[in-house]
């Protein structure tokens, strides 16, 4: 007997049918002798609507209402899959965030998960009851009602998992778990079996949105060994194969040693660069330029700056394409004659593709064979910047699908026995 969390997002629990097939596949697992807690998100679209009725009421919501608002999505689903469980003859019931007591701090709509005092669920599961809890949401110290930012339900999941110290916490989804790159842009992309918490961070960062990241950093942090995997089987299919499918998160020193050096392809298509030339070289040249864009609340993600040899240097860093035209704006009236550019460029038209495999550590070459896969493409670099693991390329916007379908094949991923 395991004590296992699953969890089913907005897709999977989208129709009063789906919630009946979710209930079946707890049955199963219940049957089985499991002890069982689920977290579910809202129906799909809930969230949405939920916000989008708040915005309608007051242009920006205030964000304590916007969350006593924007919770209650979950909710509904809590006592529908109760229901659903019921009715299979199974013992189960429903409960908030608040209520299994998912103590948060008080940052609305963002809010951080502090504790998670396990005890009430852990006296309905020696009593067999399957235990629902409510995703996304929390209270403050002063009982305020939070939300975890949007896909926080994944980080509910697996914060109860540590909580609970759970043998694994199951992400069901609607795609049947992580690849190698977009199957939509590469079609021999494959299900990884396995992924290290280190290289999805860095998949998940880069648009394969499968999880919410902050629930992967918080896995990794607490050892919460996690599984994603496909909410839209047969809710009767064998449990033992069930249990296998998708792909496992592991840790580094788990691997296998034929893992494959290189684990997937990422990429961001909605990035632009910006670059200020001939920045006279001194210190506080960085500060001056990142500064005022910090304080715009622009994220910045890859940065370089080049060495001067004539006591100039060229600065360039990449934002989300959203944030471009603000952060042009914020450049042209702050920065640019304060710290003495030549001239501010900016391109809207970039993306990023990322190599990424923690093989990385100890083989050599990969940045080459990125490199040389690239200009046998004729794909013009215009940006590199590595971690330990990863080697990321910007190059131009119309290059993205090439540059990614010719990577994924130079590494031979479509075969990657991973
Ligand atoms: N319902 C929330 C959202 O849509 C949380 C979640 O689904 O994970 O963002
Ligand atoms: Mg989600």
């Amino acid at each position: 007997m395991a004590l296992i969390v699953h969890k089913y997002g907005g897709t999977s629990v989208g129709s009063p049918e789906r919630i009946r097939n979710v209930a079946k596949r707890l049955a199963k697992w219940s049957r089985a002798g499991h002890q069982l807690v689920v977290v579910v998100s809202a129906m799909s679209g809930e969230t949405n609507r939920l916000i989008a009725l708040a915005k309608e009421i007051q242009a920006n919501p205030d964000p304590r209402e916007l969350d006593v608002v924007a919770s209650t999505g979950e909710q509904v689903t809590i006592g529908l899959l109760a229901m659903a469980l019921k009715n299979l003859g199974l013992k189960a019931k429903s409960y908030t965030g608040p209520q299994v007591h998912v103590l948060t701090d008080s940052a609305y709509t963002k809010a951080r998960i502090i504790e998670i005092d396990e005890k009430k669920i852990r006296s309905d599961l020696q009593d067999g009851v399957i235990v629902v809890v409510a995703g996304f949401q929390g209270a403050d110290e002063f009982g305020n009602i939070t939300t975890l930012g949007r896909g926080g339900s994944d980080t509910s999941a697996v914060a109860l998992a540590a909580a609970l110290r759970a043998d694994e916490c199951l992400i069901y989804t609607d795609v049947d778990g992580v690849y190698t790159t977009d199957p939509r842009i590469v079609p021999e992309a494959r299900r990884l079996h396995t992924i290290t918490f280190e290289e999805m961070l860095e998949m998940a960062s880069l648009g394969s949105k499968v999880l919410q990241i902050r629930s992967v950093e918080f896995a990794g942090k607490y050892k919460v060994p996690l599984r994603v995997l496909s909410s839209l089987t047969d809710p009767d299919m064998a449990l033992e194969e069930e249990a296998r499918s998708g792909t496992l998160i592991t840790f580094e020193e788990d691997t296998k040693m034929e893992k494959a050096v290189i684990s997937g392809i990422a990429f961001s298509r909605d990035e632009a660069k910006i670059t200020l030339t001939r920045v006279p070289d001194r210190p506080g040249v960085a500060y001056q330029i990142l500064g005022p864009i910090a304080e715009a609340n622009i994220d910045v993600d890859m940065i370089v700056q080049n060495i001067s040899v004539d006591g100039m240097t060229d600065f360039s860093f990449t934002v989300h394409r959203n944030e471009y035209a603000k952060a042009m704006d914020v450049l042209n009236t702050r920065v640019k004659s304060h710290v003495g550019a030549a001239a501010i460029i900016g391109d809207p038209k970039i993306c990023k593709v990322s190599v990424v495999g923690i093989g990385m550590r100890s083989h050599v070459g990969i940045a080459s064979l990125t490199f040389r896969t690239l200009a046998e493409e004729g794909i013009n670099i215009q940006m590199i910047t590595t971690s330990e693991i990863k080697i990321s390329v910007v190059v131009d916007d119309k290059y993205m699908e090439l540059a990614v379908r010719a990577l994924h094949k130079a590494f031979g991923l479509e075969n990657a026995a991973a």
